[in-house]
């Protein structure tokens, strides 16, 4: 298939992308690696009038750290993830979410403003941005705007932006040594989207765990954190026994529903194999 014809406009600034939306209106799209909408433009799932092209904003792009947050620009690639020098246990929770991302054609040019954009709940950066309660730098005609994670996901394929705003940057904290982090996921091919993700941060302090954290990609319509399993583990030692017990919990707080992956057990018993495996195996 092809797309629909459709007006193509590059944006110099981040001024001119936002007038463009407003000047195309609501049929306008942003075009960032395209690695989500031509597919769907040459399947005539998406018809946009015009595609608002915004890869060569330099403002857009980057890594950039304070002491408690990580900054990314929205048109970084999620190659330039993979690869990045971050350090500590935020460092290694990008690395691996970037890793898991497609194919690595598709990591060369996709970039994670679009995959937060998109807004899949199997995404990995939605995952990640879901689990560590990122803040989503948003800018329209109205002005910039902050919005946490958990409201910037509406439900599959929508978000908390309108049609004439820009996704700016999304803000990660910083995680202390002490934490350990880890990323399960369940797919049937190498470089598909997962069927089931699970990603976990928690610290170890005295002996005991805390600041537990658990998200679930791929059994709603966004990603869910796992707040009973979560609490389940606050304050108990991180031991075989107490991820199992989690694990339990987690597989109870979702219900997924049936597809031609399997039916709603398929996927729930992922749930629980996925946070035992991520709880026991998370390291710094
Ligand atoms: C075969 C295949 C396998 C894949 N596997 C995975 C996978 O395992 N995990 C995963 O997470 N993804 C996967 N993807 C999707 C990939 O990660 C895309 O890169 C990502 O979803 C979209 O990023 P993009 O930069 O390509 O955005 P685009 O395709 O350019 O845009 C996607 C949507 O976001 C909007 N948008 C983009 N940037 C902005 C912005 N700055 N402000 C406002 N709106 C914006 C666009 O208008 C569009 O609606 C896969 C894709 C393919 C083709």
């Amino acid at each position: 298939m092809k797309p629909q014809s459709f007006d193509y406009f590059r944006a110099a600034s981040v001024e001119e992308a936002i007038s463009l939306l407003v000047q195309e209106g609501e049929d306008s799209k942003v075009l960032a690696g395209g690695q989500s909408l031509l597919p769907m433009m040459n399947f005539r799932l998406a018809r946009p009038t015009a595609l608002i092209d915004v890869a060569h904003i330099d403002a857009l792009r980057g890594i950039s750290m304070t002491p408690s947050d990580i900054r990314i620009g929205s048109m970084t690639r999620h190659l330039e993830l993979e690869n990045s020098t971050v350090s500590g246990p935020m460092g290694s929770l990008l690395r691996q979410s970037a890793g898991r991302v497609g194919h690595l054609p598709i990591r060369t040019r996709g970039t994670i403003g679009g995959s937060l954009a998109h807004s899949d709940p199997s995404s990995e950066w939605c995952m990640l941005a879901t689990l560590m309660d990122a803040e989503v730098s948003i800018e329209g005609p109205r002005g910039l705007r902050k919005v946490a994670a958990h409201d910037f996901f509406v439900t599959y394929f929508t978000t908390a932006m309108e049609f004439d705003e820009l996704l700016i940057a999304v803000e990660f904290p910083q995680l202390p040594g002490n934490y350990r982090v880890a990323v399960q996921e369940f797919a049937r091919r190498a470089g598909d989207f997962a069927i089931v993700g699970i990603m976990t941060a928690f610290s170890v302090d005295d002996g005991v765990i805390a600041d537990p954290r658990i998200a679930v990609g791929g059994v709603a319509d966004r990603v869910l954190r796992l707040s009973e399993a979560e609490s389940a583990l606050v304050g108990k030692e991180p031991t075989e026994e107490n991820f199992s017990k989690a694990a339990t919990i987690a597989m109870g707080e979702v219900n997924p529903a049936g597809d031609l992956h399997g039916p709603p057990e398929f996927r729930r018993d992922l749930v629980k194999a996925l946070t035992r495996r991520a709880l026991a195996g998370a390291s710094a």
